[in-house]
């Protein structure tokens, strides 16, 4: 039978006592510390009353974010008013959350050689459901074309569930002054590359007269022609009508 006068290990001991073996390791305090000491613990919140106020007050102020915060999502364009999306899927298949859909089209679909995009295809449907976005940037970093990065935006509620399912229309880069609205053919004697290695730096006489034609009530046509006229909208890798890569001056 155990002895219940002695108490063993992990036992309580009686009030007043410690158990056996217990080594205090800071000095009890004496003297004037003995009498501070249930109150020493509020020099931490005195100090802290002279220091600089760290709380921001948003939302009536709002603190810029780091540059490479993760905010909402935008779809780029080139700077002739093309978007660089493809509609290949392959941020929806990244994205771990399944919070992206996708759905691609041929460009040949669209009438008289008109393109969203360069090449063969371009993002039909695009989607972001932001009650699953966890932000992760994994979407951005499969895109290949660089047509999906995220903004420093981070106001992102709404009073429904359907509202933070954005569009593509909500995604789509606003048309920068100079840019020509999609659908439009692409710059003559280009190839989908060349878009992709910027060396297109803004719409042509081309482009400006299509959509004159198909659509004269454009609201981009004013500024696009503009910008074409000034000579600088051109693409830098081939002359209008021969393709860059047959003359040999695509760069590497
Ligand atoms: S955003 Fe990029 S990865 Fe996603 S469908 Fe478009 S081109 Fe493909």
């Amino acid at each position: 039978m155990s002895d219940r006068s002695t108490p063993g290990p992990g036992s309580t001991p009686e009030p007043g006592t410690t158990s056996p073996g217990y080594q205090q390791l800071r000095p009890k305090p004496t003297g004037v510390r003995e009498l501070v000491a249930p109150v020493a613990g509020f020099g931490v919140t005195f100090s802290s009353m002279f220091r600089p106020t760290v709380t921001e007050q948003y939302p009536f102020e709002k603190v810029p974010t780091k540059p490479r915060y993760h905010g909402r999502h935008q779809l780029n364009r080139y700077a002739d008013g093309l978007e660089k999306c493809i509609g290949c899927e392959l941020c929806a298949w990244a994205c771990p959350a399944d919070a992206i859909y996708v759905e691609g089209s041929s460009n040949a679909e669209l009438p008289d050689g008109g393109h969203r995009s360069p090449g063969e295809r371009y993002g039909s449907v695009y989607q972001i459901n932001y009650l699953r976005c966890i932000f992760c940037g994994l979407c951005i970093e499969a895109c290949p074309t660089r047509a999906l990065t995220m903004t420093n935006e981070y106001e992102l509620t709404g009073p429904t569930r359907e509202g933070l399912i954005w569009e593509k229309e909500d995604l789509l880069a606003p048309l920068r002054d100079g840019m020509l609205a999609a659908p439009h053919p692409m710059v003559p004697g280009t190839e989908d590359t060349q878009y992709y290695r910027g060396e297109v730096t803004g719409p042509t006489p081309e482009q400006v007269a299509w959509v004159a034609e198909h659509r004269p009530d454009d609201p981009t046509l004013d500024a696009a022609r503009a910008a074409a006229g000034q000579g600088t909208a051109t693409a830098t890798a081939s002359s209008a009508g021969t393709p860059a890569a047959a003359t040999g001056t695509v760069r590497s």
